[in-house]
């Protein structure tokens, strides 16, 4: 089978290398030799400098649930460039959309920033400031954005020490973080009995950066619980998973958290991070003395694109649909898996799914780091000279759009199935 021709992306890249370092502007861009330089999308679809048309199932790492150029999305972000996209003071509408926020995802007080990586950052400190203790837990391999302090054992490619997953950040800024196992309550308790200090905890309640790895039954419910008897204060990055359902990952775990952030999806593809958790907790603010700042929060454009996009796009029926064709893809991927005998295994959920090369989906970091990444590199770059795009690198996962169709799952089958026979044969 014939691979696309990408030697324009090559060519930008070669020029983009002495004006931008690695040629992108997200170190995570850089997947294979060189990265894809895209110029446009529509609907489900993606097309490169190279005018090669993909069948994008990244959606910009899940970002674009509404599918590119939805209208309903372009005509209210249209008008509201006209009226100006960031006025300065508060916007007036900021108030609607907390409300619609409230009410979906079953939370007080609302406040909003623009990325997942401050509002992680903020919610830390937040928790802090609520509880008065600096220490925090996060978990192996769980990503939190690219702020300091959670930038600690989240890159299979380093080792499991607890060090910094970066050069440029000192050992003490992360002396504070403690890190505990996924799915391995004993490790969590055993920090929370060694430490004293502990302000909060901070998990993606289905870590969505090593592939999809769930929690295990109980194992959320038992996190919560030794939280609260020691005052710890429970952060939901729900940066993803917010997006992944129609409220988030209440729709599939028995807990609710104190503080959740949510972004990527939620305004159609404009910037927008929500903030968000109980009365209690969000009121911390309330004095002024706790910082939370930004000149492009809660600016128009994100807030309108938002409010159409929970109100009119992501709407329950939307999900209904949505999480159809992902069965429908999740099943002809085990299929082929089944009939090909592949040592590959699937973990999907609601809208979003991964494939590993392994025999079984891994439970936590240690066993992620087993995975054959190079099978992996061989199967996403032969399905991207074919004119899919099935996800964005190993530790991701595929997302579905409103604008996906029962033809487009068919073609990523498809050429799945081709792709994975030339790996099994290899
Ligand atoms: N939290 C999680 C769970 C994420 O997956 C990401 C980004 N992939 C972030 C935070 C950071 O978000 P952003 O890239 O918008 O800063």
């Amino acid at each position: 089978m014939e691979m696309l021709n990408t030697e324009k992306s090559r060519s930008f890249y070669e020029e983009a290398i002495d004006h931008v370092p690695m040629g992108v502007n997200s170190n995570y861009r850089l997947v294979l030799n060189y990265p894809l330089y895209l110029k446009r999308g529509k609907g489900s679809k993606v097309w490169d400098v190279d005018g090669n048309e993909y069948i994008d199932f990244n959606m910009a790492y899940g970002a674009m649930e509404v599918g590119y150029g939805n209208p309903l999305i372009v005509n209210e972000v249209v008008k509201t460039v006209e009226e100006g996209s960031i006025l300065g003071f508060e916007y007036c509408k900021a108030i609607e959309l907390a409300k619609i926020i409230k009410k979906r995802y079953n939370v007080d007080m609302v406040r909003f920033s623009s990325t997942g990586t401050e509002a992680t950052m903020h919610s830390i400190r937040i928790a802090r400031a609520y509880s008065r203790k600096k220490k925090i837990i996060k978990f192996e391999g769980h990503y939190h954005g690219s702020h300091d302090q959670l930038l600690v054992n989240v890159d299979p490619e380093k080792s499991m020490v607890k060090l910094p997953s970066s050069e440029g950040i000192p050992e003490e800024v992360i002396k504070n973080t403690l890190i505990a196992e996924w799915n391995n309550l004993e490790s969590f308790e055993k920090i929370i009995r060694e430490n004293k200090d502990i302000g909060a905890v901070i998990m993606e309640p289905i870590a969505m950066n090593m592939g999809l790895i769930p929690p295990d039954k109980d194992f959320l419910k038992g996190v919560v619980e030794l939280s609260r008897e020691n005052n710890i204060t429970v952060i939901f990055d729900e940066i993803k998973t917010g997006g992944k359902s129609f409220s988030g990952a209440s729709d599939y775990v028995e807990v609710e958290p104190d503080i959740k952030v949510i972004g990527k999806s939620i305004a159609g593809g404009l910037p927008l991070s929500v903030i968000a958790g109980k009365r209690e907790v969000m009121s911390i603010l309330n004095s002024g003395r706790v910082a939370h700042g930004g000149t492009f929060n809660a600016n128009p454009l994100s807030v309108r694109a938002a409010i159409v996009t929970l109100e009119k796009i992501l709407t329950e029926n939307a999900f209904y649909k949505m999480k159809r064709l992902n069965r429908m893809l999740t099943r002809g991927y085990n299929d082929i898996i089944e009939d090909l005998s592949l040592e590959a295994s699937i973990s999907s959920l609601a809208i979003s799914g991964t494939i590993y090369f392994h025999n079984k989906v891994p439970k936590n970091y240690s066993e992620f780091l087993n995975v054959d990444v190079e099978k992996w590199r061989n199967y996403f770059s032969k399905m991207m000279g074919r004119g899919i795009i099935p996800m964005a690198d190993y530790d991701e996962q595929w997302t579905l759009s409103i604008a996906h169709d029962e033809k487009d799952i068919e073609n990523h089958l498809t050429i799945a199935e081709n792709t994975l026979k030339e790996i099994k044969s290899l």
